[in-house]
This record gives structure tokens, C-alpha cells and sequence, in this order.
């Protein structure tokens, strides 16, 4: 059963909280606005005062998101977001630094890139990939559990001088949790110990067949050192990207999922958001979980401000009003008040939760009214 402040209920009926708390002692009940009552007793004063009730449902205030709910003429192409997984030293972290390496000596010249969580690689032929730059089961797992699912392609790396080891299977087991296609990139094949036919048939024992063995997932032997394979694997990506058909509505208020967020000294509040649909603009009005904001400023990956961001782009985002969590949703809606609406409303379901959860004693409620 929910309940309300005497004076929150007073503020929706526009009446006086004073008058309620009158009418509540005619009711033998001693009540001070600050004290909630229970949903019957709210119900009994708004007929008292000859209101009428209206239930508001959480779809009338929250905001609904469907991702399939633009028309498909709407929606056009959009970059692959691409997890990188795999085994802790197989080289996850040399691969990512690898293929912005690729990209940052092919784009402006001088570029500095900068960690935002998330970066743009363009392919020879013009088409891009996005990385997620949080290697790490966990970010996967936590966004997953969020039902936030950004990843359409999963990076399998498997060090070919080593083998299937317990974080290559349970990448395996996320991929397939998740129904997202795996790529699986055999690295340090400049290794004298490399052994990628090994690798081949290990993964058979997981169920994973790669193309070499007559399956359908695609392999590429690549060394995150010396470069070998990088192209290879940037073109099976977009292949596969293909394949999968991936598109969004641009022309539309902007939906984006957070991937990472931290307090900036200088800058305040900042997220790492990957947009979903739509275009996120300078200016726009969002929510963002229980909080509401306006975008100040767009940061790509390479560090420079720029005035709007399209669907499978990462940026960063500036002008939140506090730190959000990843895998949570950034949603842009159309003013201010509106905004403010629904981070309140999502507020007070949070209170709530809390309130349901914490321990009541008489000492609290009496602490309380004091
Ligand atoms: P992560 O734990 O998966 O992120 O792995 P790292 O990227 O940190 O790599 C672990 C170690 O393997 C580091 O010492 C890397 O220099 C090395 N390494 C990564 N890729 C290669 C490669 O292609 N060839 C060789 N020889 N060493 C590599
Ligand atoms: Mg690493």
C-alpha cells in the first residue's frame, strides 16, 4: 500500500495542510503534515473535500522506452558496438590500444585521444565500429542485469600460446546469454609457441565452432603487438554487422545507455553514454535514472566538443545533475518540467523502496515528528 505526506496530498489537492490535518482530528487521527498517512485514509479526506481521485498509473508519469517502436522506413544503418572479452593477460587491453591506434594515425592528424569508455574506429571503406573500452566481464554483466544490452558483437581473445582458460568460457557463456555473436580473435600469434589449431579444436569442446572447423563463427589470428590481423578483424566485424542489419532512427529525441560516469573536479558530473536512437543535441533537456539535466556539452573520443551525437556514437556528456550508474538510460524529453516530473516521481518510488526496506521502530516514528 503506498503512502503519502499529509502536506504532499494537501499540495495535489490543493487545499491547505493545515485544513487536512482538521479534518484528520475529526477523524480522531493526530497527525502533522510531515506524517504520511496510508492510501485508504488519502482516499477518505480527497471524498471529504469533494475531490474526485485520480489514480495515475506509473505509465501516465515514467517514461516508456521500446527500442522497436520507430517505423522501419524511419530507421537507417548505424556502427556495430563491439565487446571486447576473454581471459585476464590474453590481451584485451593491447588489442583496444591497438585498433585506436589504427585509427588515430589514419584520422586528423595529432588527434588526442582520451579515455572515454568507448571509442570510434573508421574501416578503409568509410563504415565505422564502435569499441567499448571497458574490457571486463563486469561492465557486461552489469549492464546486462540493468536490461541494458548495447553489445552486438562480443571480441572472443584467446592467447594462441595458451589456451581456453575460465574467463574465455564465461565470455563464451555472456555471449551466449546475451544471443550476441562472437568473434573470436586468436592473438600473439607472433609468438614461436602459437599454436592456433589448437585454439581451433579447444573450442569445440565449448561448443564453438569456428568457420575452420565448418562452423559459423568467424576466427581471425591477430597480434595485438605487432599489428598482424587488425584489418582482418575490423572487416569480419563489419561483415558481421552486416549480417545482423543494425539500425536507428537519427531523426528522433535521443535514448542512450550509460557506460560508465564519475565526478569530474573541474567538470562535474560526467557520463560515457552510447546513443541508442535518435540525436543527442546541446541544449536537450534528459532524465537520466532519478535524475534530471541539460546537456552543456558533447565530448567524442577525441577529446573535442561537438553540438550534436547519432545512433552507436559514444560521447561524453556534461550537465547531469548527479553521477549516474551504468547500464541506466539517458532519455531526452521535451522541457523542463517535464523532465522534473519524472525524475521526482522516480525519486519517490526510490524513497519508497527505501523506506519499505528499512527497519520501523515507535522510537523513529516518534524521533521523527519531533
Ligand atoms: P588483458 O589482461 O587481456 O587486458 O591483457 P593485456 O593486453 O594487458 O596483455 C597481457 C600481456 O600480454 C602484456 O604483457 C602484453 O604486452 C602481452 N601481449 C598482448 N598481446 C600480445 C601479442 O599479440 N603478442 C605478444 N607477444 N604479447 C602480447
Ligand atoms: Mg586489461
Amino acid at each position: 500500500p503506498e503512502a503519502i505526506t499529509v502536506g504532499e496530498l494537501a499540495k495535489r489537492m490543493g487545499e491547505k495542510g493545515a485544513d487536512l490535518v482538521k479534518e484528520l482530528f475529526n477523524l480522531d487521527m493526530m497527525v502533522t503534515v510531515n506524517q504520511t498517512i496510508d492510501q485508504d485514509t488519502a482516499e477518505l479526506l480527497v471524498e471529504q473535500f469533494g475531490h474526485t481521485i485520480q489514480k495515475v498509473s506509473e505509465a501516465d508519469v515514467d517514461i516508456q522506452t521500446t527500442e522497436d517502436d520507430d517505423p522501419v522506413e524511419t530507421m537507417v544503418p548505424r556502427p556495430p558496438i563491439v565487446a571486447v572479452m576473454g581471459h585476464v593477460d590474453h590481451g584485451k587491453t593491447s588489442l583496444l590500444d591497438a585498433l585506436r591506434k589504427t585509427n588515430v594515425t589514419r584520422g586528423e592528424a595529432g588527434g588526442i585521444t582520451q579515455h572515454i569508455g568507448a571509442y570510434q574506429v573508421t574501416t578503409k571503406d568509410g563504415s565505422k565500429v564502435t569499441f567499448l573500452d571497458t574490457p571486463g566481464h563486469a561492465a557486461f554483466t552489469e549492464m546486462r542485469q540493468r536490461g541494458a544490452n548495447v553489445t552486438d558483437i562480443v571480441v572472443l581473445v584467446v592467447a594462441a600460446d595458451d589456451g581456453i582458460m575460465p574467463q574465455t568460457i564465461e565470455a563464451i557463456k555472456h555471449a551466449k546469454a546475451a544471443n550476441v555473436p562472437m568473434i573470436v580473435a586468436i592473438n600473439k600469434i607472433d609468438k614461436p609457441e602459437a599454436n592456433a589449431q589448437k585454439i581451433r579444436e579447444r573450442l569445440l569442446e565449448h561448443e564453438v565452432m569456428v568457420e575452420a572447423m565448418s562452423g559459423d563463427v568467424q576466427d581471425v589470428e591477430i597480434s595485438a603487438k605487432n599489428g598482424t590481423g587488425l584489418e582482418e578483424l575490423i572487416e569480419k566485424i563489419a561483415l558481421q554487422a552486416e549480417l545482423l542489419e543494425l539500425k536507428a532512427r537519427p531523426d528522433r529525441p535521443a535514448e542512450a545507455t550509460v557506460v560508465e560516469a564519475q565526478l569530474d573536479k573541474g567538470r562535474g558530473p560526467v557520463a560515457t553514454v552510447l546513443i541508442n536512437r535518435g540525436t543527442l543535441k546541446r541544449g536537450d533537456t534528459f532524465v537520466v535514472g532519478t535524475e534530471s539535466g541539460k546537456v552543456r556539452a558533447i565530448v567524442n573520443d577525441q577529446g573535442k566538443q561537438i553540438k550534436e551525437a547519432g545512433p552507436s556514437m559514444p560521447v561524453e556528456v556534461l550537465g547531469l545533475g548527479g553521477v549516474p550508474s551504468a547500464g541506466e538510460l539517458l532519455t531526452v524529453v521535451e522541457n523542463e518540467q517535464r523532465a522534473r516530473e519524472v525524475a521526482q516521481y522516480r525519486q519517490e518510488k526510490a524513497t519508497e523502496k527505501r523506506t519499505a526496506l528499512a527497519p520501523t521502530s515507535f522510537d523513529t516514528m516518534f524521533n521523527k515528528s519531533n
